[in-house]
């Protein structure tokens, strides 16, 4: 007979009713840890492959067709049936797509809200010059960055240009191998002693990301700019564009690397744009795996995938345009008064990142109400900064009703706050969601170095996020 194990009652009472997290690893049996896996390695190529708002839109609209969408723009009947799987493309650079429930949308849907947009070097509208027989870009960054990690890197270019007959050319350069890539320089530290005596903030100013982008001159002895004329007549040959096409044109500077694994035990994804792709990818997924199940859900489910949320959601591609009012104005056969219904019964998540707590920097995180990574998907009952400015503030009810969701679905959820009060903050589209009316608590992953050139996820939070995603979809 084996001895009893002595169990104390203190450790009894404890475990009951104290609040625990354990590390999402432990315990885990194989055939999960191939599925972790596996969604890892497929992130991982949609991470390499949409690097932009634009080029995440041209992947989503794909694999939605795929799984039987169709594009609102080819509907015949703009009307909506259960069973319908739809979407719209919003000018190339956001994504709403829909599977039609069991019930009318008037009764209220669930709703996925990700962004696909990521902190960048834009380039200027008259961004090329030359000087000293170099030619360089003249950038303007968009989002939040700390300018001095944009140096030394290789960045890609991507892009559009529109002639003035509408016709578009596609740029990508960089992301192929062979590629040539392009790099803001920095100063050597021989001669930077100036400039490390400036404050982090200031010692890469805005204005100086500028972009190496070629040194050979064009062969003419009477032109003064020989470089950038060199440079304008590969470009000219190649894409057919002149200096002006750039005044109109969106392109977009990002790091030239590729996803890694990282770390011995290839727990971690490092990446560019993890904000917030590990957010729309697992949203995706969760909504393709509910539209290939046989019955249909419920309520109707929704995934709205936004550009320009790290620019704060303005713009006719961001959330505070009114695309996503419109969207649901169809799927409520547009009838007006059951749209503001609608609203007001719909669930959503914002699904967006939070700053996981980080050991080297553990003096802005508040260490208790830190996310932690590998500890699940996280639960953000509000953003905003200073006094919760700005924070929509989930209610109580509702963030009791998606942590039971997740316990239901036994998908492991953290609590998380982004940093301690006062060291800064920070917001999602969860207010534009909750000014219509609608219930929204912001969830998703944990991120390290979040808006840096490489950021950094945990492989198991990236998963569960998918699971806790699914779940939410078909349970709320
Ligand atoms: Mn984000
Ligand atoms: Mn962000």
């Amino acid at each position: 007979m084996a001895k009893e194990k002595p169990k104390s009652k203190k450790d009894k009472l404890s475990d009951k009713l104290f609040f625990k997290q354990k590390n999402c690893w432990e315990g885990i049996d194989k055939k999960t840890e191939k599925e972790i896996e596996d969604f890892a390695a497929q992130y991982k190529l949609f991470l390499d492959m949409g690097k932009t708002e634009r080029e995440c839109t041209e992947i989503i609209c794909e694999l939605l067709n795929k799984n039987g969408f169709t594009n609102i723009e080819t509907l015949k009947e703009k009307k909506p049936a259960p069973g319908m799987k739809i979407y719209q493309n919003i000018r190339g650079k956001s994504v709403i797509a829909a599977v039609i429930g069991k019930k009318p949308a008037v009764e209220g849907c669930n709703i996925l809200g990700a962004h696909i947009d990521s902190p960048r070097l834009d380039l200027k509208q008259k961004p090329l010059y030359e000087d000293s027989d170099l030619a360089l870009f003249d950038t303007h960054y968009y989002g939040g960055i700390k300018k001095y990690q944009w140096t030394a890197i290789p960045l890609s270019m991507h892009g559009v240009f529109i002639n003035e007959n509408g016709k578009k050319t596609v740029i990508k350069i960089g992301e192929e191998p062979g590629d040539p890539v392009f790099t803001v320089t920095d100063l050597l530290p021989h001669l930077a002693r100036e400039q490390m005596e400036k404050k982090a903030s200031a010692a890469v100013e805005g204005e100086d990301l500028d972009i190496l982008a070629g040194s050979r001159p064009y062969n003419d002895k009477d032109e003064k700019e020989k470089v950038k004329l060199h440079l304008l007549d590969l470009l000219n040959k190649k894409y057919g564009i002149t200096e002006k096409d750039f005044t109109s044109a969106e392109i977009e500077f990002v790091p030239a690397f590729k996803a890694s694994d990282v770390g011995f035990d290839r727990s971690l994804i490092g990446a560019y744009g993890h904000d917030d792709r590990c957010c729309a990818w697992p949203a995706l997924q969760a909504l393709l795996t509910i539209a290939r199940e046989k019955s249909l859900p419920e309520k109707s489910i929704v995934c709205y995938f936004s550009d320009k949320e790290e620019t704060g959601s303005a713009g006719n591609t961001g959330a505070r345009a009114l695309n996503f009012e419109n969207f649901f104005a169809l799927l409520c056969s547009g009838s007006f008064a059951d749209m503001r219904h609608c609203f007001t019964r719909c669930s959503m998540l914002s699904a967006d990142v939070n700053a996981a707590f980080d050991p080297t920097y553990a003096n802005v995180f508040d260490k208790k109400n830190a996310p932690y990574i590998g500890k699940g998907i996280v639960l953000e009952k509000y953003t905003g900064s200073g006094g919760k400015y700005g924070a929509s503030d989930a209610n109580a009810e509702y963030c009791a009703k998606v942590q039971a969701i997740m316990n239901q679905n036994k998908v492991q959820w953290q609590s998380g706050e982004l940093g301690k009060v006062d060291k800064g903050g920070g917001g999602t589209i969860a207010l534009y969601a909750a000014n219509l009316g609608m219930d929204v608590l912001d969830c998703g992953v944990p991120v390290l170095s979040m808006h840096s050139p490489f950021e950094i996820i945990s492989k198991i939070d990236l998963y569960i996020t998918y699971k806790g995603y699914t779940a939410f979809l078909r349970d709320a």
